[in-house]
């Protein structure tokens, strides 16, 4: 065996896809019962509906350089985006972010022409800045332009600037909404960027979610990893390096933490020390709900949005996210709910919907989400709590049992802070290598951090291409003609 990898998430395979297609043989080695990590999908409560079980709306794997060249859609991965990319209910109307950008601006009014202007430039070089965002943070940019377009407008939306960047409710809520994916203090540079990211590929590409669930696009990667060759080992923790055998290369898709577990005493004492500064991000602690029919929003625009942030004013945004970074308990958490059958209607079966939605809550908190998240949910859908069929919680504990990577509930494997978008998971030139000679960290602790987009993997898969098999040249990605 050429390659070991360790865990089969987006960014395990996606490593395990460039590798098999260079060449080497490939093994990938994953600890749960079913491949995909993060990409899982499977009926929760009744055999028929799917639910996603972690990610469920999927920008970035239209939109990242990897999954560019990779093309879901060519390999039979539909992935249809909602008129509305995402919404964001408040006290006497929604803010709306259509995929349409004039439809946008025209619905927040005297905000509309202040929308146009940070976001039109942005949707205009997107291609550029989402190459320099999910760069490897080593290189200068290729585009200064639309670096210097995104740095700008960071430091507007990323500090204490962003309370006068509008002058209605509902453009600042719908900012704040889309910050708080970088699950954080509020604001910050990183929450900035991430809003801006985010925010601009509403407008683009959308914010789609698979046909089928987000299973699709790890069905599709392993098909591809097969192809090449590849084999893949579900149902197979690896809890000691010396278990892989002669590797040349081992690639790791494992949070530090989990790394230092299996790596033990091979780890030189400065380079664990470094690892035990990593900083772990407050929890997510989510509820699946199977639902009799679409959720009642009072705003029937509401309805048709992929994704819906509850979690009130921008004022109300940031004070609670910051709160509950500092580990403080939030009366009424900031709450992300993804209805996927608005997009692929196929989810929903026989009257019976599937409603995903996680809370921020404090890192390792253990409370059980389910009545939180759905009185969250019963102050802008009142009735919501009549459709409801099943409901299923999972506490920040839960999650990081069901992937070690999650550490205390972090789905974002490591806090997202200024040190840590770029030092991560430890300050080194190359953030995939380790000090221990043919073994990498694949995972979303490593640049770029979270969110399925494999580019953590390609990196990691790049630079033990070129350091222990001295291949530059690298495989083209795309399906077979
Ligand atoms: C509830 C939730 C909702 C999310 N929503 C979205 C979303 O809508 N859009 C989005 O882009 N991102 C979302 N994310 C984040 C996204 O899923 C992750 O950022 C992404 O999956 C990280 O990919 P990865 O390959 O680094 O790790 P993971 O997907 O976490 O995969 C790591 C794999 O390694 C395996 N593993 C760990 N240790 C071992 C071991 N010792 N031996 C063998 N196997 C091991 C794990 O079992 C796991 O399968 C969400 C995450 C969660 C939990």
């Amino acid at each position: 065996m050429d390659v070991a990898i360790v865990g089969s998430g987006p960014n395990g395979l996606a490593a395990a896809v460039l590798m098999a297609r260079a060449g080497l043989s490939v093994r990938v080695f994953e600890a749960a019962d079913r491949l995909g990590g993060g990409l899982r999908s499977m009926p929760l409560f009744d055999g028929e509906v799917v639910h996603d079980v972690c990610s469920a709306v999927h920008p970035m794997a239209v939109a990242a350089p990897f999954f560019r060249r990779f093309d879901l859609e060519a390999r039979g991965v539909e992935l249809p985006s909602p008129a509305v990319s995402y919404a964001h209910p408040l006290d006497g109307g929604a803010g709306i972010a259509y995929r349409d950008l004039e439809e946008t601006c025209e619905r927040l009014g005297q905000d509309g022409a202040r929308w146009r202007r940070l976001m039109a430039p942005l949707a205009r070089r997107s291609t550029q800045l989402i190459d320099f965002f999910f760069s490897d943070q080593r290189r200068l940019p290729r585009d200064p332009v639309a670096t210097l377009l995104l740095g700008l407008r960071t430091l507007q939306h990323g500090t204490a600037l962003s309370r006068h960047a509008f002058c209605g409710r509902q453009a600042p809520a719908l900012l704040a909404g889309v910050a708080a994916h970088s699950v954080g203090r509020l604001p910050s540079l990183p929450g900035g960027a991430v809003s801006l990211l985010l925010g601009h590929l509403a407008h683009t590409c959308g914010w789609p979610v698979p046909r089928g669930g987000s299973q699709r696009i790890a069905d599709a990667m392993v098909a591809d990893i097969e192809r090449h060759g590849g084999t893949l080992h579900p149902g197979t923790p690896v809890t000691e390096l010396a278990e892989l055998g002669r590797a040349r290369a081992v690639l790791l898709d494992v949070s530090p933490s989990v790394f230092v577990r299996i790596a033990g005493r091979l780890l030189p004492p400065h380079y664990r020390r470094q690892l035990a500064t990593f900083r772990y991000g407050p929890a997510a602690a989510k509820v699946d709900f199977l639902v009799s029919e679409p959720i009642p929003w009072a705003d029937p625009a509401v309805g048709q949005a992929g994704t819906v942030h509850l979690g009130g004013e921008q004022a109300e945004v940031f004070a609670t996210e910051t709160g509950v970074s500092r580990g403080r308990y939030p009366d009424e958490p900031f709450v992300l709910l993804a209805q996927p059958a608005v997009a692929d209607p196929g989810r929903a079966r026989e009257g019976k919907w599937p409603v995903w939605a996680y809370c921020h809550l404090p890192n390792g908190d253990p409370t059980d989400p389910t009545d939180l998240i759905q009185a969250r949910i019963e102050r802008f859908a009142p009735g919501f709590g009549d459709t409801v069929l099943a409901r299923h919680g999972v506490p920040a504990p839960a999650m990081e049992a069901y992937n070690p990577n999650y550490v205390g509930g972090d789905i974002g494997a490591g806090a997202v802070n200024l040190r840590q978008t770029f030092l991560r998971p430890t300050p080194r030139w190359d953030p995939h290598s380790t000090p221990l000679g043919g073994v990498y960290l694949c995972s979303a602790s490593t640049p770029p951090g979270p969110g399925v987009h494999g580019m953590s993997g390609y990196f990691a898969a790049v630079s033990a291409l070129r350091r222990e098999f001295g291949i530059r040249d690298l495989p083209e990605l795309g399906p077979a003609r």
